[in-house]
């Protein structure tokens, strides 16, 4: 079996331990596999991602030693990929533009009622305000959204996906109730941005024909809505999984900013890449 991988960081700021993690497991399964490790730079965020954060992500990562081929894809060069991505739904109807604020949003969705979510994998679930808007009227700085009751529609039967590891292995199909309640119409591109993650992650997947998307269990959540994705612009499904995160002493996920836990400061301090294997309980390479 064909086994592609990849590690797709946001150069939003240094790597820390969690990302380590999430390198070296890749790149460890990838070579138990005899299968190929690929890098990607998810700086589709032009604002916040930073070529010096790329250039210490690179460095880290072959400190670790981790390896990959060349040249290693940006995703700031993908647009006329997204773009295409985008015509493909637009031609089904199944995207509007959306110039709601996150004010507007929040006055529209109003109090919030016992027992329904307000919150998915896309953040804030849209109330729906724009849906109805034809793509002929979008205008600059509008997001485009997903109307996900037509793309539920479209799509037919609902595909699955199959988790390979970790908390959630097995087969997972996806529901239209459940979608419709906990995730809404997510927004496929973002304002002043060609698209928006969730688009860019399955696109770049399938043109890195990646077959195995290893990363935290974070964006396990998050794979209903890649699953839709691929399932409408009709590209095959990879295999998912989801591993465990790596926490501070108080139990919290690293997040992005956490620069106490920045691999730099740990190669600083000494630490070699064995010790960082250790500290995250991966065997030796
Ligand atoms: N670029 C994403 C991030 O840094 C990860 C993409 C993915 O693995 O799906 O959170």
């Amino acid at each position: 079996m064909i086994f592609r991988t990849r590690f797709a960081p946001s150069p939003t700021g240094p790597l820390h331990l969690g990302h380590a993690f999430s390198a070296l497991t890749a790149f460890d399964m990838a070579r138990a596999a005899g299968g190929t490790f690929l890098l990607r730079m998810d700086d589709i965020d032009r604002v916040r991602s930073k070529p010096e954060y790329e250039t210490q992500a690179k460095d880290d990562l072959r400190w670790l030693g981790v390896q990959w081929p060349e040249p290693v894809m940006q995703q700031s060069r993908s647009e006329a990929r997204f773009r295409a991505a985008l015509d493909q739904l637009n031609a089904r109807g199944l995207i509007y533009p959306c110039s709601c604020s996150r004010t507007d949003i929040e006055a529209a969705v109003g109090a919030p009622q016992e027992g329904v979510p307000t919150h998915g994998p896309d953040g804030r679930i849209y109330p729906g305000t724009c849906r109805g808007r034809s793509m002929a009227a979008f205008t600059a700085g509008d997001a485009i959204r997903l109307d996900l009751q037509k793309a539920i529609m479209a799509a037919g039967s609902l595909p699955e996906f199959t988790e390979t590891g970790g908390r959630f292995e097995g087969t997972h199909r996806l529901d239209a109730d459940d979608l419709l309640t906990t995730v809404g119409d997510i927004a496929v591109a973002r304002r002043e941005m060609a698209a928006a993650y969730h688009l860019c992650v399955v696109v770049d997947d399938h043109a890195q024909d990646i077959t195995h998307v290893i990363r935290g269990e974070d964006l396990f959540d998050a794979t209903r809505i890649h699953v839709l994705l691929a399932h409408l612009l009709a590209l095959p499904i990879p295999l998912y999984h989801h591993h465990r995160l790596i926490r501070d002493e108080a139990g919290k996920r690293l997040a992005k900013r956490d620069d106490a836990r920045a691999l730099a400061l740990y190669r600083a301090q000494g630490k070699s890449p064995a010790d960082i294997r250790t500290m995250l309980d991966l065997p030796p390479a």
